[in-house]
């Protein structure tokens, strides 16, 4: 274990630089925090409670441009005319692969656990056979510094969902403030490295301490069934669907799928991948215009079967990490523990 003062953690970040990594570490602007790649000016806030964004927004940007194709589309007098791979013979279509590998391995500098814990739950599923090439690249050789809290605030639900404690390889160093100064812990060879360059070493153990919340939880109605069969149309009465919930949340993954190309020279297509959001109507409908989750009543209840019982399902993990930022972020406070859970406070 390892003593450090607030100046010595503050030059964990270059030296995690001078190791070839691009760090990212919450930086304040205005009265929100953010995470963002810092530069040899930036002061790292390590003094919060929740972020605006995620790792998600680094390993799963909004829109990327998967490739680039010539496609034999052309426009005629009568409109366009595009010609689909048939079976007269092969796709006729060159595809040239946009993306390239990107040049800096990610860090992620003071992160919380339920954040840390996050990349795990988006691992589970861009990394399972087969894996995203694209969120594979970028997601190779991370350094994840975690900054563990002692107090969340009303709307945090980590001690709910044990994600205040970090999965096994979801971290190459834990901290911890104490008193005035700060603990730290590697996890890795390479988290002993850095915390050797700036850090004293103590003898004793690292605390295990759970958080403390202002409210306390018990889920009790995560199940299919009973999300289902509960009426939520007083919660979402107020939704203004601006998709804030999707928008901040660290596991949500959904995305579009789109082709683009200009009228002007349809031959030359882009293949894009942007994030979608279920709280969107355009999110369940299919061609034809079919929509399946027509109310806002069927998207909040489809979002919390997602983050339930559809991830246990599928991946072995609760998809919701209780980090509360739908709920802070809601503009009309729509607050999903009213539909599964009760307060044991
Ligand atoms: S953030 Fe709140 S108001 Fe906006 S879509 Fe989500 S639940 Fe509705
Ligand atoms: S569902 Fe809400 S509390 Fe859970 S991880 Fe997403 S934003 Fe955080």
């Amino acid at each position: 274990m390892y003593d450090l003062s607030e100046e010595d953690l503050q030059k964990i970040p270059a030296i995690l630089q001078g190791l070839g990594y691009e760090v990212i570490a919450p930086l304040k602007f205005n009265q929100a925090v953010k995470l963002a790649p810092i530069n040899a000016d930036s002061k790292i806030e390590l003094d919060y409670i929740r972020l605006m964004n995620s790792p998600r927004d680094f390993l799963l940007p909004n829109r990327e441009t998967l490739f680039k194709y010539r496609s034999t589309a052309t426009i005629t007098s009568y409109g366009l005319k595009i010609r689909f791979p048939t079976v007269e013979g092969p796709c006729p279509a060159g595809i040239s692969p946009e993306y390239s590998s990107q040049k800096k391995k990610l860090a992620f500098f003071g992160i919380h656990p339920c954040i840390a814990n996050s990349i795990r739950y988006l691992d589970r599923v861009m990394l399972s056979d087969p894996p995203d090439p694209y969120y594979s690249d970028r997601r190779k050789d991370m350094f994840l510094a975690v900054l563990e809290c002692d107090e969340g605030d009303e709307y945090c639900l980590c001690k709910t969902l044990g994600s205040y404690k970090v999965a096994k390889g979801y971290a190459d160093i834990l901290m911890r403030k104490s008193g005035n100064r700060y603990i730290a812990k590697p996890m890795t060879p390479l988290g002993e490295t850095v915390l050797k360059q700036v850090g004293k070493e103590i003898s004793g153990d690292y605390p295990k301490i759970v958080p403390r919340m202002k409210k306390e939880y018990e889920i009790t109605n995560a199940d299919e069934s009973s999300i289902d069969s509960k009426d939520a149309s007083e919660t979402v009465k107020s939704c203004t669907l601006c998709c804030a919930c999707t928008v901040t949340c660290p596991t949500c993954y959904c995305n579009d799928i789109e082709d683009r190309f200009s009228l002007v020279d349809p031959s030359n297509v882009e293949r894009a991948r942007t994030r979608m959001s279920c709280q969107r109507r355009c999110y369940s409908m299919i061609a034809g215009g079919t929509t399946f989750l027509k109310s806002k009543e069927d998207r909040f209840k489809w979002r919390l079967k997602h983050k339930f019982p559809f991830s246990i399902n599928s991946f072995r993990l609760v998809g919701c990490v209780g980090c509360g930022s739908c709920i802070a972020n809601c503009p009309a406070r729509i607050d999903f523990r009213d539909h599964i859970a009760r307060s044991v406070d």
